[in-house]
């Protein structure tokens, strides 16, 4: 089994992960990210990027950019109840650059902040690698254990984060674990 060292190292390239990947790599931080999957097109992802995470993109400086990437918009929401459109919702008040939700592939979003963050050295995305155990050091959290295309590689990290359900139960003792989620990827 190889072995290496970094500053953090996040198991899942969700949104969560990659969010986190590239705000740390951005901020000089070393991170190895893992994804278990070869690519980001996965059935389940959604494709609804909201406001506030364009608002996000808009602050991150790479909203332009963004929206570069094929997609369609929904600025208000209808019922049609008989012959009657009844407007339930829409975003035209929102304090935001992009009042609608960008109908984009998950995927896309993903993809996109991949490659902005491999643009940093300090940004190592590792795919088809998959987060198997934690490495304790006594009983103090110290790195990931993984299976890569190049074999078994322990990660000895900093700050270990979990940012998927996978190896969440390996994660009761104590220690620097760091457990990312987002709620919803946009
Ligand atoms: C059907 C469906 C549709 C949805 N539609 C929308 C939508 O339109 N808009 C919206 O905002 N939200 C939507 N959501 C919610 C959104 O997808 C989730 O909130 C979001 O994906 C959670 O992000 P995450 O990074 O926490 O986890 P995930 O997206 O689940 O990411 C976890 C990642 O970790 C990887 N992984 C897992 N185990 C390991 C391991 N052991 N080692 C390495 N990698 C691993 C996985 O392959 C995955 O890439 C939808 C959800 C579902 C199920």
């Amino acid at each position: 089994m190889t072995s290496m060292k970094t500053s953090c190292c996040i198991a899942g390239g969700g949104p969560a992960g990659m969010m986190l990947g590239f705000l740390l790599a951005r901020a000089g931080v070393a991170v190895v990210l893992l994804e278990k999957h070869k690519d980001f097109l996965r059935d389940f992802r959604g494709d609804t990027v909201h406001p506030s995470t364009l608002e996000m993109m808009q602050e991150l400086g790479l909203l332009e950019e963004f929206l570069q990437i094929p997609h369609s918009t929904l600025r208000e929401m209808s019922l049609q109840i008989g012959d009657e459109q009844l407007v339930i919702g829409h975003f035209e008040h929102l304090p935001v650059h992009c009042k609608f939700i960008a109908m984009m592939p998950q995927w896309d979003f993903l993809d996109f902040l991949a490659d902005h963050a491999r643009r940093y050295s300090t940004f190592d995305l590792r795919m088809s690698s998959e987060a198997t155990d934690l490495v304790f050091d006594d009983d103090r959290v110290a790195g990931v254990r993984a299976t890569t295309p190049d074999g078994e590689i322990e990660i000895h990290a900093i700050s270990p984060s979990v940012a998927t359900a996978a190896i969440r139960p390996c994660v009761s003792a104590p220690g620097s674990v760091l457990k990312t989620s987002a709620r919803r990827w946009t």
